[in-house]
């Protein structure tokens, strides 16, 4: 809470408390002054009855003798003035209002005006005088007796003390219901106020703490480790593909997968640091460590807890996420420093084939930079038509027939030299550019293809690859159809390959992709099997028509016994399952000999022909059964 919203919350409670204070004690006063007026009214009836008593006493013992006239004539004085004091005295307003005192009062006075000649003349002796007096004096007693029992002292007098006692006993509660609303107010704004500042330092969905939350974390734990000379590990983490996941499956399967997460990370990271939220998909984890050896060990523990199949409501997904790890003090002593070279770090990862993980290197920022400007380069290619489509056939293993040709981005940059594809590929898919490269790849294939049907070869297809962003954005097979429309190209003769991983995120929204894909008569195959993830039943559930064995399966053929095994596997699997196998990277006759051997139908690779440019491949079409003779 800043402090003017403390100092503002404090005058507001002392004003509170002040005046339910001062509220309750006027009360009181007003209950202290009624009390008071009400003891005077029956102090003074009871006074002026006494008066009058021993007004008469004193008659009585003027006549016994007891007393002289003296003594008479002190009651007498001392009766009037009892009289007059009450007639007349600012203080005994209170009794002159009490019902018929009044009155008796003034015909009191008058009558002791009346008798003043005859009580100094009067003598002890003069029995008949004072007999007379005191049965006149007799009526007066009695209605002093009267209004001092049953009115001052009766009911009446009750029935106002119990509006007091009761009126003390309300002001008690009032006071405890203002103090206790009082009270509740402040409780509730300093709630609200704690709520506020929580939900200004962490993220609503997952719970965990936010961006702003995270430097003021990252600030102390450096300030520690400073002190204690410590050491500090920052994991960025980055879902693969969760836009595209976002896109078809729904936002609601998306918060879902960020909460689980979330608590995956929190798990996994336990007592030895934080975890934060960054915003999207981005999430950090700061470790503390005894040796630096230990952040290498935690990003693979974090990237293999985040690879467990997550359970949705519409199936399961096996999520990926790259890891890019910086160290303090070795790569950088400020929050800023640290996060920008695990970034940097978390890129790398992203863009690599090989690894999920990356721990940060001097010169990757370097690099990174040549991507962003790689990015605005490649804009300009695609643009002015700088980019190449390059075909590698693919064969019938058994006569050396072609059966397809798959296109191959190719892209010479005048600044930068030849750039690989899968290189473009990440800088189009991390700057925007993945549905325009795509859209040029595509209509570019079909209509390449259209052209050599229509120059005779009707019976070649061509194989496109699709980028896992492509494919899990939804709108692939209305883009398919747009495009066979312009081209006029028969849809059964263009194959989509999906690389492994995407094709599994077990999911009904790639189903429905996939599904719509053959609904339009489009085949697909299934690219660099055995790198990924899949299951055999995964792939039992999938419509696909060919599966594409990577090439390192390839290269170890010769070697590797293991390898052998695992390509008759994948042989008998696809064929039980009815696809047809490719074998990519064929580069020696050994390996092709292997290949037919096992009963692999098509085959792909250096040995049999490069990737080439659009004419190259037209005159190895018009070639025509010359593959046959280079094959066998
Ligand atoms: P991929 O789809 O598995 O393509 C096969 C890759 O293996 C090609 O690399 C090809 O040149 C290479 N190759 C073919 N035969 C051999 C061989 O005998 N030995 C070896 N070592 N390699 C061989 P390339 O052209 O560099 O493409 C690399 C990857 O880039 C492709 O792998 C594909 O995933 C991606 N890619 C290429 N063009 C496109 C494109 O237009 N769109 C998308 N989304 N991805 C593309
Ligand atoms: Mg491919
Ligand atoms: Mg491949």
């Amino acid at each position: 809470m800043n402090s003017f919203k403390l100092i503002s919350l404090t005058i507001i409670a002392l004003l509170f408390g002040a005046s339910s204070l001062y509220s309750y004690n006027r009360d009181l006063e007003v209950v202290r002054y009624v009390s008071a007026t009400v003891k005077a009214v029956g102090w003074a009836s009871s006074e002026l009855e006494k008066e009058v008593l021993q007004f008469d006493q004193s008659l009585t013992a003027l006549a016994a003798h007891t007393a002289d006239e003296d003594h008479v004539r002190l009651r007498f004085e001392l009766l009037w003035s009892r009289v007059n004091t009450l007639l007349q005295g600012k203080e005994n307003r209170p009794v002159r209002e009490q019902p018929g005192v009044m009155p008796m009062l003034d015909s009191f006075a008058r009558q002791l005006e009346g008798w003043e000649d005859r009580v100094y003349a009067l003598r002890a002796d003069d029995r008949a005088g004072i007999l007379a007096l005191r049965q006149e004096l007799s009526h007066f007693r009695k209605l002093a007796r009267e209004i001092n029992v049953d009115n001052f002292s009766g009911n009446h007098i009750w029935r106002q003390l119990d509006v007091t006692e009761n009126l003390r006993l309300h002001s008690s509660l009032y006071l405890a219901g203002l103090l206790l609303s009082g009270g509740l107010m402040l409780w509730l704004l300093v709630r609200e106020n704690r709520r506020n500042r929580y939900l200004a330092y962490h993220d609503m969905l997952t719970g965990l703490p936010n961006r702003m939350f995270f430097y003021q974390m990252m600030n102390q734990a450096l300030n520690r480790a400073q002190r204690d000379k410590g050491q500090l590990a920052v994991h960025m983490v980055d879902l693969n593909s969760f836009k595209a996941i976002n896109d078809s499956l729904g936002h609601e399967v998306g918060d879902c997968l960020l909460r689980e997460i979330s608590v995956r990370l929190r798990d996994t990271i336990g007592a030895d640091g934080q975890v934060a939220r960054l915003g999207g998909d981005e999430f950090v984890v700061v470790q503390r460590l005894a040796s630096p050896e230990d952040a290498g060990l935690m990003a693979e523990r974090l990237s293999r807890s985040l690879s467990r199949e997550v359970q949705l409501p519409d199936g399961c997904l096996s999520p990926q996420a790259c890891i890019g790890t910086s160290l303090y003090p070795e790569h950088g002593t400020t929050a800023t420093e640290l996060l920008s070279h695990a970034d940097t770090a978390m890129y790398y990862a992203k863009h690599s084939r090989k690894t999920m993980v990356q721990m940060f290197e001097p010169g990757m920022d370097e690099r990174r930079l040549r991507r962003q400007k790689l990015a605005v380069a490649l804009q300009v290619a695609i643009e002015q038509d700088q980019l190449a489509l390059y075909f590698q056939p693919i064969y019938r293993l058994h006569n050396g027939a072609i059966e397809s040709v798959e296109a191959l981005l190719r892209w010479h940059s005048r600044d930068f030299g030849t750039i690989s594809p899968l290189e473009i590929i990440a800088v189009a898919e991390q700057h925007g550019l993945a549905h325009r490269l795509n859209d040029w790849v595509l209509s570019q294939s079909c209509r390449q293809l259209h052209r050599w049907h229509q120059a005779g070869y009707d019976w070649l297809k061509v194989n496109v690859n699709i980028s896992p962003t492509i494919f899990m954005d939804g709108a692939l097979a209305h883009t398919v159809s747009r495009v066979l429309l312009d081209t006029g190209l028969d849809a059964s003769t263009l194959v989509l390959e999906i690389t492994e991983d995407t094709s599994l995120w077990d999911t009904a929204g790639s189903l429905d992709t996939l599904q719509e894909l053959r609904k339009l008569g489009i085949q697909i195959a299934l690219d660099d099997f055995g790198t990924g993830y899949s299951s055999f039943s995964h792939l039992r559930q999938l419509p696909l028509n060919k599966l594409k064995i990577d090439k390192s399966f390839v290269a170890d053929l010769a070697t590797d016994p293991k390898a052998v095994s695992l390509v008759k596997t994948i042989i008998s699997l696809a064929e039980s399952l009815d696809m047809k196998v490719t074998a990519e990277g064929i580069e020696s006759p050994e390996q092709q000999a292997q290949l037919q051997s096992l009963g692999c139908e098509l085959g792909q690779g250096y040995l049999l022909a490069r990737p080439m440019p659009v004419e190259d491949m037209s005159d190895l079409l018009q070639q025509g059964k010359h593959q046959h003779t280079r094959i066998a």
